[in-house]
């Protein structure tokens, strides 16, 4: 039995955005807890896919004893302010300070958090980490399969552990890895590790393991992943960060640094070699409209319309407009469109009641260019006060708090609209208000890939729509300043 620390900072951060993670994003609750301290972290945690969960669980049934530090994440946004990352860095380090030594650490990390101060923000966490425990601790992190994983990271953390599903379905599964890595480094002499960084950034919806190439390169990794390695990431990156450690990486850990070197090398080779496999396939919103209009689902088997541009799961606002109004002046029906996040409709149409009218501005307020609100007047469906559990594989437990809710209808489309952003990912979030997705011809979602894992069974077919947004879905269109030398912004691109 060992003691170990446990604690969390997640955030992901699109730099291209001009909107900051705050304090007070991270002190808020939406489908995961907000900030959290000490014993109250385990409970807050328990039951939700996330990787802290499952490492909670994991050490406990291991007998090992787990001293909670803080836990935060914050929606993807821009970078986090100064003021929000030493407020949690203090948290984590002073709590770990005061509670008379451990032998481990945990740390729930994402790896693709940027600060205001600090483009590489994980690895000045775990850099101050390892300055405060000294050499002879253990430090375990797991990491986002979006992370952007700097040398810094790599060098500071004893091991690093990654998701390998896009959806993530598998961040509880991650923490449980990360408690057996721990578990085996405890009582053994640091291992040695290797970090091999590739040259080209993937597209998000190009990197889903539910399909080609990611699907069998993931399943590599984790058959490659034996003694004497203790782990084995392949992590495709965060491509909308211009920082110098942005892009894929492979990293190894183990007991045998040939072994170590070798593997990372080998699974970088076999990535370079199949860079031409990453296909990108986009529609514009008159090719998505048009095909709906013309190719009428099958009854209980909508059309999916990934909204991936405004996408709240890589920077966007949840609030852009155009895909909406195309389908309203569209003859495609019944649509159900969201989570689009409009906190003054959602009051609104609590003052108007169920069944009531409003005149409404809707969506549009966070200043995408170009973009301007749907003047519409509409009938409110529905009512939720955005208090519910995630069902879906991805937002499993999740236990959502969004603000006052409700669903409009707009001439046939429904829209659900929320107080607070989040990835429409979980059909538990149309549910609560009254809705079965699979009662509609197109479901029109603010999501980019994790939406796949709980509406990926009840789709007829699925687009991937280039409507305004932050969350640019190309990277070959972001205007990059900062990569570091050599890097390609597309594969297969020079
Ligand atoms: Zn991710």
């Amino acid at each position: 039995m060992a003691r170990i620390a446990v604690g969390g900072f997640q955030h992901e951060t699109n730099t291209f955005s001009p909107v900051p993670a705050t304090r007070a994003d991270f002190e808020m609750a939406d489908a995961w807890p907000g900030l959290t301290q000490g014993e109250a972290l385990l409970q807050a945690v328990a039951g939700i896919n996330l990787p802290a969960a499952g490492f909670v669980q994991e050490a406990r049934s291991l007998g090992h004893d787990l001293v909670p530090l803080a836990w935060c994440s914050a929606q993807p946004s821009g970078r986090v302010t100064r003021d929000a990352f030493e407020h949690v860095s203090s948290l984590l380090l002073r709590s770990l300070q005061l509670c008379d030594g451990v032998d481990g650490v945990y740390l729930d990390l994402h790896g693709a958090m940027v600060a205001e101060h600090v483009d590489d923000a994980d690895g000045e966490l775990l850099r101050r980490m390892r300055a405060l425990v000294g050499p002879g601790v253990q430090i375990v992190a797991s990491l986002d399969y979006h992370a952007n994983v700097s040398p810094l990271m790599a060098r500071s953390a004893t091991a690093l552990v990654s998701y390998r599903t896009y959806p993530h379905v598998d961040m509880a599964e991650c923490g449980a890895r990360s408690t057996r890595v721990l578990h085996d480094l405890l009582r053994r002499e640091r291992p040695a590790t290797a970090l091999e960084t590739l040259d080209f950034l993937i597209p998000l919806t190009s990197q889903s393991t539910l399909a080609e190439p990611m699907r069998s390169l993931m399943e590599q990794v984790g058959a490659r992943e034996k003694s004497p390695l203790v782990s084995l990431c392949f992590m495709p990156g965060f491509p909308a960060a211009d920082v110098p450690d942005c892009g894929p990486s492979v990293y190894a850990c183990g007991h045998d640094p040939t072994a170590v070197a070798e593997a990372a090398r080998e699974i970088a080779r076999t990535v370079r070699a199949r860079e031409h496999e990453f296909a990108l396939e986009l529609h514009s919103i008159e090719q998505a409209v048009a095909i709906a209009t013309q190719a009428p689902a099958p009854r209980g088997r909508p059309l999916i319309l990934a909204d991936t541009q405004d996408n709240p799961g890589g920077g966007g606002h949840a609030d852009t407009t155009s895909l909406l109004k195309a389908l309203v002046a569209s003859r495609v029906r019944p649509v159900l469109a969201g989570v689009l996040c409009d906190p003054a409709a959602a009051a609104m149409a609590h003052a108007a009641g169920t069944g009531g009218r409003v005149e409404l501005h809707l969506g549009a307020h966070a200043g995408v260019a170009g973009e301007t609100p749907l003047v519409t007047r509409c009938k409110v469906m529905a009512l939720g006060d955005g208090r519910f559990v995630g069902t879906g594989p991805f937002y499993r437990g999740g236990r959502f708090e969004l603000g006052p809710m409700a669903l409009l209808d707009i001439d046939g489309v429904h829209v659900a609209v929320a107080s607070r952003k989040q990835q429409a990912a979980d059909q538990a979030m149309f549910r609560h208000l009254r809705v079965e997705p699979a009662d509609y011809a197109v479901l029109a979602l603010k999501s980019s890939v994790h939406f796949r894992a709980d509406f990926g069974s009840i789709a007829s077919r699925i687009l991937v729509v280039e409507a305004p947004g932050p969350n640019v879905a190309d990277p070959a269109k972001l205007p990059f300043r900062r990569l570091r030398t050599g890097m390609r912004t597309k594969p297969g691109r020079g």
